[in-house]
């Protein structure tokens, strides 16, 4: 009885926890959440057939149509020069090179994005849990995002080459 008691009691206190860590959790996604809001009003929206003339049928295929390219074969995956990445679609800035690193994962990966610059969405396709990282600016599809980086974030972007355009800094020096 007594045992009976003390799990009934770790339970409520486990569900206390959860509850309050949801509500931080929110209010931190929230607080994060601000400057997107502000992106909202500036979205650039097309239809299909404009982002068809305009882009690639690679870069559609990606960008529009969530597609991936082959891991090791993209443009960027092995690039280190320093600049920015900006996206393919819109060519609003998304990742500083400072923040790129070799992941080993096939793909472009970067440990941190330029803040406002992405939004995360959740992702179940393919029978997987990921979170799928979009254009803030013109909501095309950039890659997923997961928790297996490296300080000092912890976060892999891994993030299709076909998906941006590299401005290098050394040439503007
Ligand atoms: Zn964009």
């Amino acid at each position: 009885m007594k045992i009976k008691f003390f799990t009934h009691k770790l339970f409520l206190f486990s569900m206390m926890f959860a509850y309050v860590f949801s509500c931080q959790y929110s209010q931190n996604k929230s607080q994060t959440n601000s400057p997107k809001k502000l992106n909202t009003l500036n979205k650039m929206k097309k239809t299909e057939a404009e982002w068809k003339r305009i882009l690639t049928d690679q870069e559609y295929k990606i960008l529009r149509e969530k597609g991936t390219e082959r891991a090791f074969m993209g443009k960027y995956d092995g690039h280190f020069e320093e600049g920015i990445y900006e996206c393919a679609g819109c060519g609003s800035q998304l990742f500083h090179s400072e923040t790129k690193y070799r992941s080993g994962c096939g793909w472009p990966a970067f440990y941190d994005a330029i803040p406002g610059a992405v939004e995360e969405s959740d992702d179940n396709t393919l029978g997987m849990n990921r979170i799928e990282i979009t254009c803030s600016k013109c909501d095309g599809h950039l890659g997923h995002v997961f928790n297996d980086g490296p300080d000092p974030t912890g976060l892999r972007y891994c993030i299709n080459s076909v998906s941006m355009d590299f401005q290098s800094s050394i040439n503007k020096k």
